[in-house]
């Protein structure tokens, strides 16, 4: 299986296919000698960070550069491809994160290469070192030996220091695009004699998410079968990549129990790679958050998505232990769908505690009316609250949910009273940003600063966009009447019952997970 991608791994930059920016930036820079000492490669896993960093160092090196790209045929770009080179040296940051392995390469960068021009070090998952260990590599970085050089390679670069990445001369890979994966997947097929379709290759090239990696060992899978069709990708990666994988997604979503049990109960009479299949669902689930992150105003609600999402990776550890390996899968549907449940029954619930237990959220103005949502009014109308809980949930969510710090209570509450008006306000400016800003939730507020917790990093980021940040600021300011300022954090959607409300903060977030609009 990984055969084929060992094989067919590129050994020149005119083998790569796709990341054109930095293969031209990097050939230029070796043909008029002007390679950096420290570079930074970022990119998503399998974008081709570590087969650059190998080519680079073949092009430092190579006896034949031509154009800035290395022979590949030399003894010393064999002998790179080899991973025999002495003086290529590559490091897993993730399991030499301790400043004593850093203290290594320092001790050891002094010295000569002991055959080649230059001395290579590769770092792999760079952002794993521990704090010891980059101020150790800075101090590496900030003096290199003229013959050292150095290659980070990282796939989450906000986690290193930014002294670090000051010293690096950094270069981006994209994920690769469905069609140069295809191109690259025929290429090799073609040279390994296979016949196939295209139309198979298309699909085992959109699975691959982007990965040439992740492409050319599902490509080795499928090599082996005489012709590599529709019908061979199907079964062999993974019993029904496109089909099973999206119909079970469709059900949980759907909260289709029957149809998703079946499915899963045909495939293990079938006997199935639940892994694979797992990871075929979160792969449906990814090009569903694609779709939503696009038009945040089609498709399934983005909260389902996360839900599901979460489901289904907690599957993805589990099957890989479990002795029965659809039952996480099962579990997953208990889960998801049972959860649709509770937002069925939520609303007989929900009147009951409306009516019962009133007292227990504070009151919230409805600011775009003007109006108490939550009175005493509501307990004598039952026969509306239906209608009425979509306001309740809007107006309260955050006080059965959010517990404020206690010196903080009263400021806090003004952002929820106002935090309706305020994504209104921001509504007119920009969608999508309002809908990131309704996912997360107000933590705190001083009078100057409103803190907001957000669950994904995305989100974060795109928060802190200066423009962004500006313009969430501004609806804050109108709305609220004076000059406000936000903090963005990554938090973590926790519900914890803590208190006499625990089955009620149950129900309230579940509601919260489903929604209650869809
Ligand atoms: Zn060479």
């Amino acid at each position: 299986m990984a055969v084929l991608y060992r094989k067919y791994r590129p050994q020149t930059f005119a083998e790569m296919i796709g990341q054109d920016n930095v293969v031209n930036a990097l050939k230029k820079a070796i043909s008029v000698g002007k390679s950096p000492h420290a570079l930074l490669f970022v990119g998503p896993k399998g974008s081709g960070k570590t087969t650059t960093a190998r080519i680079l160092a073949k092009a430092l090196n190579c006896l034949n550069v031509v154009d800035g790209d290395p022979c590949g045929k030399c003894d010393i770009c064999e002998e790179i491809a080899k991973g025999a080179a002495v003086d290529v040296i590559e490091i897993d940051g993730a399991s030499n994160r301790k400043i004593d392995d850093v203290r290594e390469i320092r001790d050891k960068i002094s010295l000569s290469p002991s055959k080649f021009k230059k001395k290579v070090y590769i770092i792999d998952e760079v952002h794993m070192l521990t704090k010891e260990a980059f101020n150790a590599l800075l101090k590496t970085l900030e003096e290199p030996p003229s013959h050292a050089v150095f290659i980070l390679c990282t796939t989450e670069p906000e986690k290193l220091p930014a002294t670090i990445i000051s010293r690096c001369q950094r270069f981006d890979f994209n994920l690769g695009r469905d069609e140069e994966i295809k191109q690259y997947l025929e290429q090799i097929l073609t040279k390994e004699k296979v016949a196939f379709d295209s139309e198979a290759i298309a699909w085992v090239a959109e699975y691959a998410g982007g990965s040439f990696r992740d492409a050319l060992s599902m490509a080795g899978q499928v090599a082996v079968f005489e012709k590599v069709t529709l019908e061979v990708v199907e079964n062999t990666l993974g019993a029904g990549r496109s089909g099973e994988a999206k119909n079970f997604v469709a059900a949980l979503f759907n909260g289709d129990r029957e149809k998703a049990v079946g499915i899963i109960t045909k495939l293990s009479e079938k006997g199935f790679d639940s892994g694979e299949f797992v990871k075929s669902t979160l792969l449906e689930v990814k090009q569903l958050l694609l779709a939503k992150i696009n038009n945040p105003e089609s498709g399934y609600l983005k909260d389902d998505i996360i839900n599901v999402y979460n489901s289904l990776d907690k599957c993805f550890q589990r099957v890989k232990y479990s002795p029965v390996s659809e039952l996480p899968l099962l579990l997953v549907i208990a889960e998801i769908i049972e959860m649709d449940e509770t937002k069925i029954k939520r609303s007989a619930k929900e009147k009951a505690k409306i009516k019962t237990k009133e007292g227990n959220f504070r009151k919230v103005d409805n600011i775009s009316e003007g109006k108490e949502v939550i009175s005493p009014k509501v307990e004598n109308q039952s026969s509306e609250s239906e209608t009425m809980l979509e306001e309740v949930k809007d107006n309260t969510v955050y006080d059965v949910v959010v517990v404020p710090a206690a010196d903080g209570i009263n400021e806090l509450q003004t952002i929820y009273n106002n935090w309706k008006a305020i994504l209104e306000n921001l509504r007119t400016k920009n969608i999508y940003v309002t809908t990131i800003l309704r996912g997360g939730k107000p933590t705190a507020f001083d009078g100057n600063k409103v803190s907001v917790e957000v669950y994904f990093k995305l989100h974060q980021d795109k928060l802190r966009e200066t423009k962004i940040l500006k313009l969430v600021e501004s609806s804050m300011s109108e709305v609220l009447g004076k000059k406000v300022f936000l903090l963005v954090s990554v938090g973590k959607k926790e519900i914890t019952p803590t208190s006499d409300l625990s089955i009620d903060n149950l129900v309230e977030a579940a509601g919260e997970i489903f929604g209650t609009s869809n």
